[in-house]
C-alpha cells in the first residue's frame, strides 16, 4: 500500500515479541483473556468520557466487546466499541516506547516465571502472537481516521490509513492471522470454554458470533426447489393436509451474537451466596493474577451512605510495588454498576496500594470529574471504611500462622509503611509487626509476645537496627543484654528505622533503640551504685580520651552494655541511628545540609570492665600525654565505628594505622617496609594525620 509507514518496534518489546513466538509453551488460550482485558479496558475508558460528554457515543450506542470466528481463511477477530486509538496511539502504544514491565517481565520469565503473567507487567497485547503470526490492528479513535496496525512480527510493524475495511464507527477490531497449529481457537466450543474460564466477569457483553440451524416453516408453492441460497431445504412429510397449502419447515443457517457472559455483577450478591470458587474466579479475572487470592473481604456499609465493596489480599507483591509514580489500578470505582475509574487515588492509601478490588457506590453522581473526586466527602468516608475493612481482613489473616507467614513476606513493609503515614490506626497495625530477636530462633516474634517474655522489672522493649541479621546479631550492642537474659528485637529492614520512631511505644512499653544513647539496662541499687564509684575512677581517662577524639566524639562515657569488647558508639536518642546513616548516605536523598543536622552525633561508651580499657586508665592516669594512649585511643574509636555499623570516614589511614600494628606484632622494621608504601601513604593520608601515625612505632 502506497500510504504504509514501517516503524521499528523498540528493541526489548523486539526480543519480548521473538520470546513468545518461540518459547515452547502449552497455555496459550490466554491470549483471549489479554484482548478482552485490553478491549475491555477501551470500554471503560469512553464510556467514562460519555459520563461527561455523552456525544462522544454518537459514532457506536452500544458498548461490546464482539469475537468473530472467520473458519474459511483461519482469521480471529475480537472487535470492541471502546475508546479506540489515534494513530500516535498506536505508534506509542503498540510498540515504540518501552514500558517497565517489558524488561522486567523477561527477567521473571527467565527466572522460571509462566508466560500466563504477562498481563500484571502490563505487556498482555503482545500474547497475541502466541497464536497468530501476524496481527492487525484496526482501529477508529473519534478524533482520528481509521487505521490498520499491522505485524508479522520480525522487528517492524507498519501503520496504513484504512481504505479497504469497513468503517468500524469507533473502536477496535483485532485481526489474527492464526497459525497453521492453533486454529482450535476458531473453534465455538473452544472460544466459549476460555471465556468462561477467563473472562467470565467483564462488565460488557462478550458476544460470539455463531452460525445456527435453525428450523423454519415456509409456504410450498412450487415442490423440489432444491437450494435456495446456502440454506439446506428439507421435504417433512406433512400429515392428512395435503389437499391444503403444502408446508415445509426449511433448515437454514442464521449468524447469531451469542452473549457469553451473562452474570451479575458478583459484588452485587449476597456473600453467602457466594462460592470460594467465584471470588477466586473474580480475583483472577480482576487482576490478570495466575493465583488464588490469599484473602478476600465482601461487605456492604449502609447508613448515611451506601456502598458495596470486594477486597483482595494477593499471595504475592507485585513486582514494581514501591515503584515511584506509576499509576495504581488496583481498586476499580462504580457508581451505580456503572465502571467509572480504576486509577481513583483518593479510595485507599498508598501503603494499602497492594489490595485489589471493587468499590460499587450508590451516593456518588455518576458524572463525577478526577477533579470532584480529590474534594469528595463520601470518598473520604469510603477510603476510611476500605482501610477499616482492610485491617480487619489482616487480623484474620494472622489468625492463621502459615497464611499470615505469607502475607508478612509479601506485604511487611506495607504495614510499616503504615505505622509511618497512618497515626489513627498506628496501635493496630504495631499487632501485626513481626521480628526476629535474640530468643525468637527461626520464627518472628510480635510484640505482643515480647511483653509476655518480659521479666518483671524490664520497662522498655528494646531492639536494635541495622544491616543484616548477621551483623546485628553478632553487635556489641547485644553483649549486656545477652548476659542478662533481656530479648532485643533484631531490625534489619530500612523502613524499620522509620517505622519504629514513629511508633515510639506499644502497650506504654517505650521502644528503645540500644544502639543510641541511654539505652540502659535496667539494674539494681547495688549495681546503680557499683557504677558511680566507677564513674569516678574513670573520670580522668574519660576526659583524656574525650580531649583527643575532639570533636569527633559528643561524649565519652561508661557503658552497662558491654561485657566483651571494649568500647562502642551511640548515637543521640533523638537523632539518626547507625544504621539509619548507613541508609541515607547509601540513598543520598537528603541534602547536605540535612544530613549535617540530622547525622548521629556519638558518643563512645568505653567498657570499665575490659583489659584494654583498664590498662589504658593506667597509662592515661600515669601521664595524660602519653603519645600512645592517643593512638591507642584513635585506633579504638575507628574500629568501634566499623563494630558499631558506621562507616569509616577515611579507611586508608585506619588501614595504616593496623599494618603499623601488624608490623610491630611481626617486629618489623620501618626500613624493611617497601618504598612505595610509605610513598602511597604520604598521599593518602593528611599531614597531620601521618604525624600522629608515625608516633605508633613508639609502640610497644
Ligand atoms: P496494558 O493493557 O497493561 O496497558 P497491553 O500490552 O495489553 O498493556 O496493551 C497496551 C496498550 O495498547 C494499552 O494500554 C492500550 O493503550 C492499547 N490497546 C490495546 N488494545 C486496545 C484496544 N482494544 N482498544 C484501545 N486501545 C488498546
Ligand atoms: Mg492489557
Amino acid at each position: 500500500m502506497a500510504d504504509s509507514e514501517t516503524f521499528s518496534f523498540q528493541a526489548e518489546i523486539s526480543q519480548l515479541m521473538s520470546l513468545i513466538i518461540n518459547t515452547f509453551y502449552s497455555n496459550k488460550e490466554i491470549f483471549l483473556r489479554e484482548l478482552i482485558s485490553n478491549s475491555s479496558d477501551a470500554l471503560d475508558k469512553v464510556r467514562y468520557q460519555s459520563l461527561t460528554d455523552p456525544s462522544v457515543l454518537d459514532t457506536e450506542k452500544d458498548l461490546f466487546i464482539r469475537i468473530i470466528p472467520d473458519k474459511n481463511n483461519n482469521i480471529l477477530s475480537i472487535r470492541d466499541t471502546g475508546i479506540g486509538m489515534t494513530k500516535a496511539d498506536l505508534v506509542n502504544n503498540l510498540g515504540t516506547i518501552a514500558k517497565s514491565g517489558t524488561k522486567s517481565f523477561m527477567e521473571a520469565l527467565s527466572a522460571g516465571a509462566d508466560i500466563s503473567m504477562i498481563g500484571q507487567f502490563g505487556v498482555g497485547f503482545y500474547s497475541a502472537y502466541l497464536v497468530a503470526d501476524k496481527v492487525q490492528v484496526i482501529t477508529k479513535h473519534n478524533d482520528d481516521e481509521q487505521y490498520i496496525w499491522e505485524s508479522a512480527a520480525g522487528g517492524s510493524f507498519t501503520i496504513t490509513r484504512d481504505t479497504v475495511n469497513p468503517s468500524l464507527g469507533r473502536g477496535t477490531e483485532m485481526r489474527l492471522f492464526m497459525k497453521e497449529d492453533q486454529l482450535e481457537y476458531l473453534d465455538e466450543k473452544k472460544i466459549k470454554e476460555i471465556v468462561k474460564k477467563h473472562s467470565e466477569f467483564i462488565s460488557y457483553p462478550i458476544q460470539l458470533v455463531v452460525e445456527k440451524e435453525v428450523e423454519k416453516e415456509v409456504e410450498d408453492d412450487e415442490p423440489e426447489v432444491a437450494e435456495e441460497g446456502g440454506a439446506k431445504i428439507e421435504e417433512v412429510p406433512d400429515e392428512e393436509d395435503t389437499k391444503e397449502k403444502k408446508k415445509k419447515t426449511v433448515k437454514e443457517t442464521v449468524i447469531e451474537n451469542e452473549e457469553l457472559n451473562k452474570t451479575k455483577p458478583i459484588w452485587t450478591r449476597n456473600p453467602e451466596d457466594v462460592k470460594p470458587e467465584e471470588y477466586s474466579e473474580f480475583y483472577k479475572a480482576l487482576t490478570n493474577d495466575w493465583e488464588d487470592q490469599l484473602a478476600v473481604k465482601h461487605f456492604s456499609v449502609e447508613g448515611q451512605l451506601e456502598f458495596r465493596a470486594i477486597l483482595f489480599v494477593p499471595k504475592r507483591a507485585p513486582f514494581d510495588m514501591f515503584e515511584t509514580k506509576k499509576k495504581r489500578n488496583n481498586i476499580k470505582l462504580y457508581v451505580r454498576r456503572v465502571f467509572i475509574m480504576d486509577d481513583c487515588d483518593e479510595l485507599i492509601p498508598e501503603w494499602l496500594g497492594f489490595i485489589k478490588g471493587v468499590v460499587d457506590s450508590e451516593d456518588l453522581p455518576l458524572n463525577i470529574s478526577r477533579e470532584m473526586l480529590q474534594q469528595n466527602k463520601i470518598l473520604k468516608v469510603i477510603r476510611k471504611n476500605l482501610v477499616k475493612k482492610c485491617l480487619e481482613m489482616f487480623q484474620e489473616i494472622a489468625e492463621d500462622k502459615e497464611q499470615f507467614d505469607k502475607f508478612y513476606e509479601a506485604f511487611g513493609k506495607n504495614i510499616k509503611l503504615g505505622i509511618h503515614e497512618d497515626t489513627q490506626n498506628r496501635a493496630k497495625l504495631a499487632d501485626l509487626l513481626r521480628y526476629y530477636s535474640t530468643k525468637s530462633g527461626d520464627e518472628m516474634t510480635s510484640f505482643k509476645d515480647y511483653i509476655t517474655r518480659m521479666p518483671e522489672k524490664q520497662k522498655n522493649i528494646y531492639y536494635i537496627t541495622g544491616e543484616s541479621r548477621a551483623a546485628v546479631e553478632n553487635s556489641p550492642f547485644l553483649e549486656g543484654f545477652k548476659k542478662k537474659g533481656i530479648e532485643v528485637l533484631l531490625m534489619t529492614d530500612p523502613i524499620d528505622e522509620y517505622a519504629t520512631t514513629q511508633l515510639k511505644e506499644y502497650e506504654d512499653k517505650k521502644l528503645v533503640c540500644i544502639t543510641k544513647e541511654g539505652a540502659e539496662i535496667e539494674e539494681e541499687e547495688e549495681e546503680k551504685k557499683a557504677r558511680e564509684e566507677e564513674k569516678k575512677q574513670y573520670e580522668g581517662l574519660l576526659k583524656t580520651v574525650k580531649d583527643i577524639l575532639g570533636e569527633k566524639v559528643e561524649k565519652v562515657t561508661l557503658s552497662n552494655i558491654l561485657t566483651d569488647s571494649p568500647c562502642v558508639l551511640t548515637t543521640g536518642q533523638f537523632g539518626w541511628s547507625a544504621n539509619m546513616e548507613r541508609i541515607m548516605k547509601a540513598q543520598a536523598l537528603r541534602d547536605s545540609s540535612m544530613s549535617s543536622y540530622m547525622a548521629s552525633k556519638k558518643t563512645l561508651e568505653l567498657n570499665p570492665n575490659h583489659p584494654i580499657i583498664k590498662a589504658l586508665k593506667t597509662k592515661a592516669d600515669a601521664d595524660s600525654n602519653d603519645r600512645t594512649v592517643k593512638d591507642l585511643v584513635t585506633l579504638l574509636y575507628e574500629t568501634s565505628l566499623l563494630t558499631s555499623g558506621f562507616s569509616l570516614d577515611d579507611p586508608s589511614s585506619f588501614a595504616t594505622r593496623i599494618n603499623r600494628m601488624v608490623s610491630l606484632g611481626l617486629s618489623i622494621d620501618d626500613d624493611e617496609q617497601p618504598a612505595e608504601e610509605h610513598a602511597a601513604e604520604s598521599t593518602e593520608t593528611p599531614a597531620a594525620e601521618d604525624a600522629e601515625v608515625s608516633k605508633m612505632e613508639e609502640v610497644d
